[in-house]
């Protein structure tokens, strides 16, 4: 064979030869031919070396895929770990909230049952202290009501003054109010006008057992009127004053807030602060003694002892709107 012709057939040989794809003789035929040729032999490596690279090739697009897939893979992981946390997140907040909304409403809860049991006492004071501050005119008053109950009679006593930011004090009028229940009569006394007022067919005032409890509107409100989620807009929280622990529930909003301080122990209401910024401070405390009223406090005769010798005495009846008579003693 000629040698041009045999180096043509050699390289031809040359994919197959690489791939293992010739018979033993065409094998024997191409390496004795690469020992004396150099050229087959040069074309032979480069062919190989060529393979090799691209088995390289395959390689590095291989574990370039690879890596790629596995960037897919933790950036899914990564995905999925975000958005556990952010559920995680939320549910914990929701679970928050839903916790506290339920913690609110059951001191409300209990705070409207102990208004109803109070209003159950035949006797007892209700001490009612308010400061009221005009945080615009640098004025303001305190007023002090006590209401004494013992078996359906009532004895209101109100006093008060004027609060000036000079330190003078003004006194406000003092009353004395005497109800009974299931009545639509009432007498007041006057203390500083010296009258003494007996009014008849009140009409819309009538007394009944207890109602003096309906002072406590913020909880009757909350527990007639609102669900559990309407305490969604309130704080609670504990504090302790001189070894007492008041939960303390508070509405804020712009520029006002209210607080509503309750015995963590009685779950009765204690105190209710609310403020309008650079407008009003009003303060009201709260104490209830029980068992403490006797005869005298709520006795009505009185008002026929010396002391009130010197008073005027009126007879109003509300259902004619006359004041029939004024009886000077
Ligand atoms: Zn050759």
């Amino acid at each position: 064979m000629d040698k041009n012709k045999e180096c043509y057939l050699i390289k031809d040989l040359a994919p197959a030869y690489i791939d293992n794809m010739v018979s033993i003789e065409s094998k024997d035929l191409i390496e004795k031919h690469l020992i004396d040729c150099k050229d087959c032999k040069e074309y032979y490596n480069n062919m190989n070396s060529n393979i090799f690279q691209d088995i390289d090739k395959e390689k590095t697009d291989d574990l370039y895929e690879f890596n790629h897939l596995k960037k897919i893979r933790n950036h899914m992981n990564y995905l999925k770990i975000s958005i556990l946390i952010i559920i995680s997140v939320i549910i914990f907040f929701v679970v928050g909230i839903i916790i506290k909304c339920n913690y609110t409403n059951h001191v409300f809860e209990m705070s409207y049952n102990k208004i109803e049991e109070l209003k159950n006492l035949d006797n007892y004071v209700l001490i009612q202290k308010t400061t009221y501050k005009d945080l615009k005119e640098r004025s303001g008053f305190e007023t002090t009501a006590n209401y004494y109950y013992k078996d359906g009679k009532y004895k209101v006593v109100s006093t008060g003054n004027d609060i000036n930011y000079d330190n003078s004090i003004d006194e406000l009028d003092t009353s004395i109010t005497y109800m009974e229940d299931d009545s639509l009569n009432k007498i007041v006394v006057f203390e500083d006008l010296k009258q003494i007022a007996y009014y008849y067919n009140q009409g819309f005032v009538e007394m009944k057992k207890g109602d003096v409890f309906e002072i406590f509107t913020d909880v009757i409100n909350y527990k007639r009127n609102y669900t559990k989620f309407s305490m969604l807009g309130l704080s609670i929280k504990k504090k302790k004053i001189d070894g007492i622990t008041y939960y303390v529930i508070r509405k804020d909003m712009d520029n006002f807030y209210k607080e509503i301080w309750i015995n963590k122990d009685t779950f009765t209401i204690t105190k209710i602060v609310e403020e309008s910024y650079n407008n009003y401070y009003r303060e009201v405390n709260y104490e209830i003694l029980v068992n403490t009223v006797t005869e005298n406090d709520i006795d009505t005769s009185t008002l026929n002892t010396d002391r009130y010798k010197d008073y005027k005495v009126n007879y109003i009846d509300n259902s004619t709107q006359n004041i029939w008579g004024i009886k000077e003693k």
